[in-house]
């Protein structure tokens, strides 16, 4: 009979619950879904893996994830070369200072908090350097909370058209964090308001501004935003547990 270590023991335990938490996460989603007649398919699940180590993300991906958030450049800088070669799709959903745009452009495939001119200049002028485009979302402070990053709704379709005007940085859509709350249903206007927002910016036809994603949902509120039309959710406790 073969007895694990205590550590190995510990780590299975860790992996195994890893693989139902995203089971449980991926059905729910599946399930919001379908209650809201929307294809399943058009959602898709972000784990949030900020104070993870690489071993539970690499649980993580072997339970099928594909797409990794991290909300800061440095963090992410010290999990996107041990994953190297996983094929993981990287967001960075945190806000980005602007001395971080170079670092942040090597590593993310998206970035989900463009929110101010400073920001989309810097981006500009370091996409342009690379000789690539990059691929942002708008993050929107649809609750008007002082705390929360994002521009305010009635500044929205004034920025976007800003960046229209330029080649460099093409926005994806855009991002919102509802206020925290026990209650699920009271995210439900904040993700329904950000879903009109992108529906009147659809309405302007900007050349370099498309509306296919909606970034809104975390472990509290992910099946809310899912009905509400949310294309990305952003689960980091829901899937590795509480954080320390
Ligand atoms: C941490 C974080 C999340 C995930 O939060 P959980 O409640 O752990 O799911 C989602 N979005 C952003 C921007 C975050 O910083």
């Amino acid at each position: 009979m073969e007895i694990l270590s205590e550590n190995r023991k510990g780590s299975w335990i860790l992996v195994s619950n890893i693989f139902m938490n995203v089971e449980k996460v991926q059905q729910s989603i599946r399930q919001a879904a379908l209650r809201a007649g929307r294809d399943p398919h058009a959602v898709t699940l972000i784990a949030v893996s900020k104070t993870r180590t690489v071993e539970e993300i690499e649980a993580a991906l072997a339970a099928g994830i594909t797409h990794l958030g991290e909300n800061r450049v440095q963090e992410m800088a010290q999990k996107v070369g041990p994953l190297e070669g996983r094929g993981a799709t990287w967001h960075l959903i945190g806000s980005l200072q602007t001395n971080k745009v170079k670092q942040a452009l090597e590593m993310a495939n998206l970035i989900h908090g463009l929110d101010r001119d400073s920001l989309l200049d810097e981006l500009i002028r370091q996409a342009e350097r690379r000789g690539r485009t990059c691929d942002a979302l708008v993050q929107v402070n649809v609750s008007g909370e002082e705390s929360k990053h994002g521009i305010s709704p009635g500044s929205l379709l004034p920025f976007l058209r800003r960046i229209s005007q330029q080649q460099w940085v093409r926005v994806r859509g855009l991002m919102t964090m509802a206020p925290l709350s026990e209650n699920p249903e009271d995210a439900r206007p904040h993700f329904r308001r950000l879903r009109e927002l992108a529906d009147e910016a659809r309405e302007l036809a900007l050349p370099n501004v498309c509306m296919e994603h909606l970034s809104m949902g975390m472990s509290g509120d992910y099946e809310v935003a899912v009905e509400e039309g949310a294309t990305f959710v952003r689960v980091g406790t829901a899937i590795f547990g509480e954080r320390a």
